[in-house]
């Protein structure tokens, strides 16, 4: 059985990260999808938000689940006895800063969890969810970026 912790800030999740979350599920037993919370940026949606958001979409899945953490990713790994974390590579500039985010949790873990980099498939991989945000600030179609689900939760919340 094995267990692998996908960590992000989600906010919210794209059809990039599903794209992830989906090849994860294909490989391992369990993904838990982690909600990280960062106490310096303050994003569209809530903690709890984000959680609700992405169990909605994964309500059917029983691979999936869903948790939420202000704390560092790698005690939430050795947590849930995750034996990798799973993250997205997307750019350059991601793989640079995702070969020193593994190495420090290799060493913080001593050895015992990994990182693992999957690639989003070609027409998903330039999708973040910050260009979404800027996409609906513009008022334009977001639908091939993010799930109906999604779409209506940003729409709601742009309009307050
Ligand atoms: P963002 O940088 O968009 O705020 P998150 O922190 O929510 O991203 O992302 C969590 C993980 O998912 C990261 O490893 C990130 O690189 C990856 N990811 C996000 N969007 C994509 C995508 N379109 N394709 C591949 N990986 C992605």
């Amino acid at each position: 059985m094995i267990k692998v912790l996908y960590p992000g800030s989600f906010d919210p999740i794209t059809y990039g990260h599903m794209n992830i979350i989906e090849q994860a599920c294909n490989l391992f037993d369990e993904v838990v999808v982690a909600v990280m919370h960062n106490s310096m940026k303050t994003g569209m949606f809530s903690t709890e938000e984000k959680v609700k958001l992405i169990e909605q979409l994964y309500k059917d899945n029983p691979k999936v689940h869903v948790v939420s953490s202000t704390g560092a990713t790698i005690d939430l790994a050795l947590k849930f006895n995750c034996k990798a974390i799973i993250r997205g590579l997307r750019t350059l500039s991601d793989f640079e800063y995702e070969i020193q985010l593994s190495q420090i949790n290799k060493q913080l873990s001593q050895n015992r969890v990994n990182t693992i980099s999957l690639f989003a498939e070609s027409n998903l991989e330039h999708i973040s969810s910050s260009m979404v945000k800027e996409i609906l600030s513009l008022d334009k179609d977001i639908s091939g970026y993010v799930d109906p689900i999604v779409e209506k939760a940003m729409k709601d919340k742009f309009k307050n």
